[in-house]
């Protein structure tokens, strides 16, 4: 099989394609690196302030993908010597990759949507919902939706900003997955791994077989789809594609509100997708809208309040979108215009956030709580796209805090293992008994987390081979990316935080009656599993275990 070139970016161009000349700001550049690599407050401000006080020799500051490139180049040159965490300081967007995985997102190509969601947009050139300025829909345009072009333009990217991309999660957008054809599907993903693994490949699962030892290896595969795509043949489908989280379009769980916005879908439908994905061992990533027509503030919190109460639901990660209104829609033409849909003032949509997040459970991540859309875009209603500052501030006002995992996460915060605590939260959903393990820090910080389910019986689990088993759906250890077999300086990741929560899943399932423990891998996670003891079946990978003699 041919091999392609190695990415390598020595010079780093500006937009217009201007190389930076580390040469005419040498000095500049030096004093300024000493000046942060000695920094020991590690506040952002106090990074600004350094940043801003030391001007180029054309006046302007240096960027951060100037600092980078500046340093590596120096570093080569013998000028200034090799220091990790300053590389890690100026590095950018560290926030980016704070959860230890560089999340990499790739557009399908347009095509027809089933749904006829009243709210959605319509736009020729992308796949539904998509506007044309979002930063994903530009960089799909300009790869001409090519998955491989995408993923290694998305990989020069992170390289450029030194960042590792050795472990990443490969998040597949773009309207309803299901509805795109099966063959186009299973070259989409087989294109986006030939770009991880640099080396073309004559079959998905070829390509499958060679990421699980690449450079930069898929921990983690993300589709979206709607409820009513799911059904037992679907989830065996996706498991075949190595898809190891979905995100689903919940919406709303009333039913009206359902049928006044044509979801084409019901609520029974949304619980019957969770199941078969939860007892197939997925990630489980929901998409809940406030503010749809129909919706009152009240009547978007009582369904918040749903998506707990209700045990065929709880979700994994919550994705927080309220309505937001564009030109492009049916609810724009034929709603608003004629006086029937008014969205919610600012300081409305942001009380009733800050309302509802202190119901997350701590097993829960929100995602986001505002759609990245160019402001240009919404007729009326929020535009700030730092919506989430504004619902803290309004809750910290309130003395009211959210304890979800993004909350909670220890992000680039040094951690002293022994300090850890395990804590176990066991809660039901309608199919499984769930444990969600987590090691916590003296200040309610999580460096790292486990989920468990244990169905309840084997009826409900959709795929045979693993219809016994107790099921490991998600291993996360946090800590800024490394490449694979780079050591961290004291962050979460690579303590050996997730052999722990391994371990201690085992001995839950055991137990409670379980002889086999299953995961649901991502390819480029099997080496890992392997070491503990797993096998590859055909879609999972499966140990016995280990009883204990009285
Ligand atoms: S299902 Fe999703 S992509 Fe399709 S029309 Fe509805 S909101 Fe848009």
């Amino acid at each position: 099989m041919p091999c392609m070139p190695t990415l390598t970016l020595s010079k780093w161009s500006d937009a217009a394609g201007r190389a930076f000349d580390v040469d005419a700001d040498e000095q500049g550049l030096l004093d300024l690196l000493a000046r942060l690599a000695a920094l020991e407050d590690r506040r952002p401000e106090a990074y600004l302030q350094a940043v801003n006080s030391h001007a180029r020799r054309t006046g302007r500051h240096f960027a951060k993908t100037e600092l980078v490139d500046g340093y590596r180049q120096l570093v080569a040159a013998g000028k200034l010597a090799e220091d990790p965490d300053l590389l890690r300081r100026i590095t950018r967007k560290p926030m980016r990759t704070h959860s230890g995985v560089a999340p990499l997102t790739v557009l399908t190509k347009p095509f027809p949507c089933p749904g006829e969601c009243i709210f959605c947009p319509t736009f020729a050139s992308l796949p539904k919902s998509y506007v044309p300025d979002e930063p994903g829909s530009l960089r799909a345009l300009q790869n001409a939706f090519d998955p491989f072009r995408q993923t290694r333009s998305r990989l020069a990217a992170f390289q450029a900003i030194g960042h590792s991309a050795g472990k990443i999660e490969l998040l597949i957008l773009g309207g309803t997955w299901s509805a795109y054809p099966r063959e186009y599907q299973t070259w989409f993903v087989q294109r986006c791994l030939d770009a991880l693994n640099g080396v073309e490949s004559t079959s998905l699962a070829q390509a499958q077989q060679i990421n699980e030892s690449a450079a930069h290896r898929n921990v983690g595969l993300v589709i979206e789809t709607r409820p009513d795509a799911i059904s037992p043949r679907e989830v065996a489908h996706l498991r075949r594609l190595g898809v190891t989280k979905v995100q689903l379009g919940l919406q709303s769980l009333d039913d009206r509100i359902l049928a006044l916005n044509k979801r084409g879908h019901t609520a029974a439908e949304m619980r019957q997708a969770v199941r078969l994905l939860r007892g197939a061992g997925f990630k489980i990533v929901l998409h809940w809208m406030a503010n749809l027509y129909g919706d009152t503030l009240e009547s978007d919190y009582a369904d918040f309040l749903r998506l707990w109460s209700d045990p065929a639901i709880r979700p994994d990660e919550l994705k927080i979108y309220p309505n937001s209104l564009l030109k492009e829609t049916e609810l724009y033409r034929d709603y608003y215009l004629k006086g029937l849909y008014q969205p919610y003032a600012e300081q409305d949509l942001v009380a009733l956030i800050a309302r509802c997040k202190p119901h997350v459970p701590p097993y829960c991540r929100i995602n986001r709580i505002f759609r990245d859309i160019p402001s240009p875009h919404i007729v009326e209603g929020n535009k700030k796209t730092n919506l989430r500052q504004l619902v803290q501030q309004h809750m910290a006002g309130q003395g009211s805090r959210c304890r979800c995992l993004r909350c909670r996460e220890v992000r680039r915060q040094q951690v002293d293992p022994r300090q850890l605590r395990l804590h176990i939260l066991p809660y039901d959903t309608d199919v499984t008994r769930e444990f969600f393990l987590s090691f916590v820090t003296p200040e309610d910080g999580v460096a790292g987390f486990l989920r468990l389910a244990l169905p309840r019986s084997s009826a409900v689990v959709p795929i045979a081979e693993v219809a016994d088993a107790a099921m490991i759906r998600e291993v996360h250890v946090y800590g800024p990316a490394l490449g694979v077999g780079k050591q961290g300086q004291g962050e979460a990741q690579h303590r050996g935080l997730g052999r722990r929560l391994v371990c201690m899943a085992e001995r839950i399932a055991r137990d409670e009656g379980f002889s086999r423990l299953a995961v649901i891998s991502a390819i480029g996670a099997r080496a890992y599993y392997r070491r503990l003891g797993f096998t590859l079946g055909d879609l999972y990978m499966t140990k016995p275990i280990r009883t204990i003699s009285a």
